[in-house]
């Protein structure tokens, strides 16, 4: 590092476990950009003062993870339209007068899929849970024109109020009763799990994958470990697709929005393969 070594970060809480500074700081170095990346751990209730803070110090850029997206879209001066839909911001970019928000989450699972051969428009998706990313997600399927998308959740007045912010027609909020149901079933592209059933906590209703498509694609957010739902539904021969490729997309996206520059994709599938796998022999 030297005096002109341009700082960029991740603020979260908790932050220790994320994989964004070895992807970003092996894109910085393939870029030959002079730059580090580094997590900053922050309470709730210090969000604003540490990116008041973290401005004035001349951070260049920041990600933000759980539980801050919602409050950092509140403390940027401007809003791209996506991160305004959704009303969350997981990039902070550095302009004359603070930092504006984005949000990249639904694109890069849309650039995940995509690297698939997965085109949403004109597909029938189940999204499976109403939190914070299948928030971003659902505002992502419905600008990419799918034919229909059903949110089931098992609260399911959130996944009303989810479908109410997308002023999208073809939407549909259910609970979880949906994942035995062959009339929704069998209509299906692809299924998202949006919940964080992986991490613990309760397991979902399990789903009727022999009523659905031989060609449907099953995608969990989730990445590190495999999710009970992908493994039953790669046992039912269907293709599966964790989260890692969202996570890679999500931080392309955003370095390409600090820096101007189109990322070292490879570089960094590869920095977040191995710190996956590092992360994993961990636990
Ligand atoms: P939130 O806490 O905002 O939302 C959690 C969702 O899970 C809610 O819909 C909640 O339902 C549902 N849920 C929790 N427990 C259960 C259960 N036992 N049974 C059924 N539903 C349940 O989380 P996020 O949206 O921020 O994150 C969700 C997942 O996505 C996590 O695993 C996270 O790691 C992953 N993620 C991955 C990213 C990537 O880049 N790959 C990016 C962002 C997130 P209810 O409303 O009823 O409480």
């Amino acid at each position: 590092m030297r005096g002109t070594t341009r700082v960029y970060g991740i603020l979260g809480d908790p932050v220790a476990h994320s994989l964004s500074p070895a992807m970003q700081n092996a894109a910085f170095t393939a870029a030959k950009i002079d730059a580090v990346y580094v997590p900053f751990p922050v309470a709730a209730e210090s969000l604003g003062t540490t990116i008041d803070g973290l401005f004035a110090a001349g951070v260049a850029g920041l990600n933000v993870t759980v539980p801050h997206k919602e409050a950092a879209a509140r403390y940027a001066v401007a809003l791209h339209p996506r991160a305004r839909a959704c009303g969350a911001a997981n990039t902070l970019i550095r302009t004359a007068d603070g930092f504006a928000g984005d949000n990249t989450d639904g694109a890069g699972l849309l650039a995940a899929l995509a690297e698939r051969s997965f085109a949403p428009r004109g597909r029938h998706v189940l999204l499976i849970g109403a939190g914070g990313s299948a928030r971003s997600v659902a505002h992502a399927f419905a600008r990419a024109g799918v034919a229909s998308l059903t949110v089931a959740n098992r609260t399911p007045a959130r996944a009303e109020e989810l479908i109410m912010s997308l002023r999208y027609r073809r939407v549909l909020a259910t609970d979880l009763a949906a994942l035995r149901e062959a009339e929704t079933l069998e209509q299906l592209d692809l299924i998202v799990n949006c919940t964080s059933t992986a991490l613990g906590g309760g397991a979902l209703p399990t789903i009727r994958f022999a009523v659905t498509k031989p060609r449907l694609l099953c995608c969990d957010l989730m990445y590190g470990k495999p999710s009970r739902f992908l493994a039953q539904a790669k046992a039912a021969g269907r293709t599966t697709i964790d989260g890692s490729g969202m996570l890679l997309h999500q931080g392309a996206l955003a370095f390409t929005l600090w820096t101007g520059k189109r990322a070292p994709l490879a570089v960094m599938r590869q920095a977040l393969t191995s710190a996956i796998r590092r992360a994993t022999a961990r636990r």
